[in-house]
């Protein structure tokens, strides 16, 4: 053998040594997510599906996630806590299902009369957002993305028309957030119920109202049978998921993994929006003329008013107690009274002028 082929050799039998030594010590990282939604559940779910099949083909198969859906975990409630005590190292859902336990999660999936999805993405990505969840996510020992917005939402299903607020006074209703606070003011006897419990509790007369989403979602769930009415939407303009991850899990991940898992979430929450909005577009086409029963209204001005009245009430007492709620709710406010004169004279001006 020369002394180059020599040199070669030793050179290619080092590179075999080195890459597979390195391969077989690779470590696969295997997390666990659980999500809020059963496995049927479109958008949503398959949002989350499609997240953790991206981390794995990204990574080249470093990192693993498998998703526990609702019926698997069986603690849709308790997925923050889960994903805090590192049950699981990440987790899909709502974070205004929280309300009880730390009302400061609750603006970060979205407020009545508050801010639309543009808006909001705008204030969590570049006007401070993001900052303000992680200052209120850290305390349970979690960090939070934003998971998916569905766009504004419908008012809901009732059975019978609404005339005024004296129509709403006793009514049962599924509304969950701080929309829920408000019709509690106005005297509904709010209450918050899982996706699969939704139907059956309308049907039997448990509650005689909900709100869910919108038509893509809401069609397939069959409300229209029972509860003809569908309004049109105040209190959900924005309505934002969450990506949680374990701050442990997450401090332990290598940097370029770490990129993979934030790339992939931000790849998903986009997804889910324009998903969501075909999904709906498509939905509303057929449903005048597929189910003719459903009356779509809008909550008449003096009752819209009442509500804002309320919602602007329950705010200022809830901020006059609590520093952190007041404090991302200025964020939003003053990030809103900027941005809303901007979407008035971009999309709201062109859709005014341009509707037939
Ligand atoms: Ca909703």
């Amino acid at each position: 053998m020369n002394k180059n082929k020599f040199l070669l050799t030793l050179m290619a039998t080092i590179l075999v040594f080195t890459g597979s030594n390195t391969f077989a010590e690779e470590k696969v990282v295997k997390w666990k997510l659980a999500m809020h939604w059963p496995q049927t559940l479109a958008p949503f779910a398959w949002t989350v599906l499609r997240f953790s099949e991206n981390v794995e083909e990204m990574s080249g198969g470093r990192m693993t996630i498998r998703v526990d859906d609702s019926n698997k975990h069986k603690a849709a409630a308790g997925i923050l806590d889960m994903v805090g005590d590192g049950q699981y190292e990440m987790g899909h859902t709502a974070s205004y299902y929280w309300k009880g336990k730390d009302i400061n999660t609750m603006p970060f999936t979205t407020m009545p009369f508050g801010m639309t999805t543009a808006e909001q993405d705008a204030w969590y990505y570049y006007g401070g957002g993001e900052a303000l969840a992680q200052e209120v996510f850290s305390k349970h020992n979690v960090i939070s993305h934003q998971g998916g917005s569905t766009g504004n939402q419908m008012g809901g299903w009732f059975r019978k028309e609404i005339n005024s607020a004296e129509d709403l006074k006793g009514l049962k209703m599924r509304i969950p957030g701080f929309a829920g606070e408000v019709m509690s003011e106005l005297g509904v006897a709010v209450t918050n119920l899982p996706a699969g419990e939704l139907y059956t509790a309308l049907e039997r007369g448990t509650i005689d109202a909900l709100e869910w989403v919108g038509p893509g979602m809401d069609i397939n769930m069959g409300f229209h049978k029972v509860a003809p009415y569908y309004y049109t939407g105040w209190h959900e303009p924005a309505t934002d998921l969450q990506f949680l991850i374990n701050q442990d899990a997450w401090d332990e991940l290598p940097a370029d993994l770490q990129a993979i898992v934030k790339s992939a979430i931000i790849v998903s929450k986009s997804s889910m929006y324009w998903e969501n909005y075909a999904m709906s577009s498509e939905a509303w086409s057929k449903m005048g003329v597929d189910y003719p029963n459903i009356k779509v209204k809008s909550f008449p001005p003096e009752l819209v008013a009442q509500m804002k009245a309320a919602n602007a009430k329950l705010i200022a007492e809830t901020s006059a107690k609590d520093p952190m709620f007041k404090k991302i709710i200025d964020s939003q406010s003053e990030f809103m009274a900027k941005a809303r004169e901007w979407t008035k004279i971009s999309d709201y001006l062109y859709l005014k002028d341009n509707i037939d």
